[in-house]
């Protein structure tokens, strides 16, 4: 071997080694990572998607990691013996970057878990379902994210307008709903001059509401009637709610907050949409419920500060905390365990009845390991009477306990929107995935 060859061959086994080496551990310790955040979201029931989120082939997936590159939102995806693996699926807000990156088209973007239906509303191009003068706009029809959910609001109103208008006293449209989606259905009712009516049970803003804290929201500018392009692409959650008042305020769209739709029927050719406060007759409905249904309230003082929250996206958010977590079943004791798991709050459970009597073996398993770690304490045959900036009174056997608390989380079961889909008698489309 000539002196040239021998230089050029330790050069390579020094430089080679020195780049690879590097990149080769923080390859290992990225999937470290990702199984460690894969397991604790296992335990603490976070790993299933509630929205659109990828899916992905492992067949054809080559490991790359791009798909983990690509997606804003932290430690959704991971890398695990060399196939990308959904980590936390519900932080996943269905962006749609990870396919886009796929370089082999290994992820396509789903609603429904594997093996299992998504309850996909079947719609026209108009987003009109299978019964006439039914629509369906935003999350609820399969579609997550903002902008979707604006677009289809508006098109699908848009839509009814171009349809010939009778004036019997009926509204033209009932927009069920007031997040994304809804709001811009109004909106464009408005533009449009329909007689319409906007319900919402809780507050106007939708799922937004309910992000956590300071959440980065990540949109493309999307066309919102009577107000204009709304020009986001990255904001806080605090600016997009204080945005959406200011749309309100200019436009003086009106929302009926607090007022939930039971029932809908039809009758003499129209529909009647029944809520606590009465019975309204339309001609067209549009329902912009979401996917994630209306949790059953506690009903105490305090509920609605901004403390309590009726889901758990991100255990990992919360640490050093004094934690109250409501309910006896599987969604409950999963949150209790998972806000437990790291060892830095201090989490109470508490249920009203005298045993957990429904849950998976292992959540069980986990709740009795944890309660005799002294991880969580759970007070049974016990009932929230109160909640308060830094504490929450509890009524015991033994009399009332304060506790203090900087967050609470209930899970006291509540309604799902396709329950009230089916008795609507729309058709829905399979989407099973193997
Ligand atoms: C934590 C988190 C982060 C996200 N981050 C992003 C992001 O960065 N970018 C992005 O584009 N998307 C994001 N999303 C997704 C986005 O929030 C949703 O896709 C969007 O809000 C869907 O809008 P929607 O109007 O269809 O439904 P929702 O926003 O869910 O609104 C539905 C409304 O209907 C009301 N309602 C339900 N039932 C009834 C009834 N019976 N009567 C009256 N009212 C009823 C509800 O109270 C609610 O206000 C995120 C989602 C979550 C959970």
């Amino acid at each position: 071997m000539s002196t040239e060859s021998l230089i050029t061959l330790l050069i390579a086994l020094v430089v080679i080694p020195a780049a690879v080496v590097p990149y080769l551990r923080r390859v290992r310790a990225e999937e470290r990572r990702a199984r460690k955040h894969f397991e604790d979201a296992k335990i603490a029931g976070l790993q299933s998607a509630v929205s659109m989120h990828p899916h992905i082939n492992a067949m054809e997936c080559i490991g790359c990691g791009g798909c983990v590159d690509a997606c804003p939102e932290e430690d959704v995806l991971g890398v695990i013996d060399g196939k990308a693996v959904l980590v936390h699926g519900s932080k996943c807000v269905g962006h749609g970057l990870c396919a886009d990156a796929c370089p082999v088209g290994a992820i396509v973007m789903m609603m429904a878990a594997p093996g299992r239906s998504a309850d996909l509303p079947l719609l026209d191009e108009h987003f009109e379902t299978s019964v006439r003068n039914l629509f369906i706009v935003g999350e609820l029809g399969g579609m997550g994210l903002i902008k979707n959910a604006i677009t289809q609001g508006r098109k699908a109103v848009e839509h009814i307008a171009s349809r010939a208008r009778t004036s019997d006293g009926a509204y033209d449209v009932v927009v069920v709903g007031a997040g994304p989606a809804g709001l811009a259905a109004g909106l464009s009712a408005k533009a449009n001059k329909l007689k319409y009516l906007l319900l919402e049970q809780g507050d106007a803003g939708g799922t937004i509401l309910q992000y956590p804290r300071r959440k980065i929201v990540m949109t493309s500018p999307v066309e919102l009637p009577l107000w204009g392009k709304l020009k986001l692409t990255e904001t806080s959650k605090e600016s997009l709610l204080e945005l959406w008042q200011q749309v309100l305020t200019k436009t003086q769209l009106k929302v009926n907050t607090g007022e939930k739709v039971l029932d809908l029927r039809t009758a003499e050719g129209h529909f009647v949409v029944s809520t606590p406060l009465g019975e309204y007759a339309a001609h067209h409905v549009v329902l912009a419920l979401g996917r994630r249904g209306t949790p059953r309230k506690l009903g105490v003082p305090g509920e609605e500060l901004g403390k309590v929250t009726y889901r758990l996206i991100d255990a990992e958010t919360y640490k050093d905390c004094d934690v109250l977590v409501v309910g006896g079943g599987d969604s409950a004791v999963e949150a209790a365990v998972g806000l437990a798991l790291h060892g830095t709050n201090r989490v109470t459970l508490s249920y009203r009845k005298s045993e957990f009597t429904r849950l998976k073996d292992r959540n069980a398993k986990h709740l009795e390991e944890y309660r005799k770690r002294n991880a969580v304490s759970i007070l049974l045959n016990s009932n929230v009477k109160g909640i308060r900036e830094k504490e929450v009174q509890i009524e015991t056997a033994e009399g009332i306990r304060v506790v203090p608390n900087d967050y609470v989380f209930i899970f006291a079961g509540g309604d799902m929107p396709f329950e009230f889909l089916k008795k609507t008698g729309i058709k829905f489309q399979e989407q099973v995935v193997a």
